[in-house]
């Protein structure tokens, strides 16, 4: 669905430009959720960016389904890792949102929305503001913003990163459940190794200067946080976590 194919990227110009991307390729395939893990600035927000049409590459194509990536025309969906919200805007009205920017006619939604908020558990929070909201509320009304708008691709940055670690397991599930309801192609990017892991089919490697993505890799554990114990699993986040640690030597 989209693919990226040598790909470069640098903000900036002449001697002061830094190279953000060189010659990165990448496909997720639809219907997927595919991780970009590496190291603290490596691009792969930058990389995001690309995907989501805000930035465009200076050599390379970034498409989807064979079209350059273009957001007027397509619904995408994106989760910052503050999750968004207006702050003088309720539960409600943020969830309402994207829907509203986007024009979505009539009361088509209306139903979806009374399904998002009672799978998200939001219904006694609507008329709150996000700051009387946990972090973990935050995220599931940032979460049910986008999956309302029923995005033809889902982009997600370090969407659990800010919040605590059980509270992130809880809403690794949440996103999981919410996800296999409606199977929207997910890019996410993360630092988190055992995320990856938990949430992506394929995980994609990034480091390396100027940064480009370094290996793909299939994973069998995603969706399954039962098997996030286990023997393999581990062996698994040792790799990755070697390969990235190689990647930004
Ligand atoms: P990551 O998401 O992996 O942490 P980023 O994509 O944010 O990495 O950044 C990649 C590189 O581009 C870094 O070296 C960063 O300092 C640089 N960079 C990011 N945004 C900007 C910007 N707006 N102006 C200049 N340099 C930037």
């Amino acid at each position: 669905m989209l693919e990226v194919e040598g790909a470069a990227f640098s903000y900036g110009n002449g001697d002061e430009a830094a190279h953000a991307l060189e010659n990165v390729s990448l496909s997720v395939v639809r219907g997927t959720v595919h991780a970009l893990i590496g190291a603290s600035g490596c691009g792969k927000s930058t990389l995001l960016r690309l995907a989501a049409g805000l930035l465009r590459p200076m050599r390379g194509t970034v498409q989807v389904d064979g079209a350059e990536v273009n957001p007027e025309q397509l619904r995408i969906g994106f989760l910052p890792q503050n999750y968004g919200l207006l702050p003088w805007k309720t539960a409600r009205e943020n969830i309402l949102l994207g829907v509203r920017v986007k024009g979505a006619g009539g009361q088509s939604w209306a139903e979806a929305f009374e399904e998002i908020v009672s799978d998200l558990g939001l219904s006694d929070l609507l008329d709150r503001y996000p700051r009387e909201l946990s972090g973990g509320q935050q995220q599931r009304v940032g979460l049910a913003r986008v999956f309302l708008l029923s995005p033809d691709f889902l982009l997600m940055d370090e969407p659990f990163s800010a919040l605590d670690a059980i509270t992130r397991e809880s809403m690794q599930e949440v996103f999981l459940s919410l996800w296999e309801k409606h199977a929207v192609t997910t890019l996410l990017v993360t630092h988190y190794v055992e995320e990856a892991l938990a949430l992506a089919g394929r995980i994609s490697v990034m480091g390396g200067r100027p940064s480009t993505v370094v290996e793909t890799f299939e994973n069998p554990f995603a969706g399954n946080l039962a098997c996030s114990a286990s023997r393999p699993f581990f062996e698994m986040g040792r790799l990755l976590r070697a390969k990235i640690a190689g990647a930004s030597a």
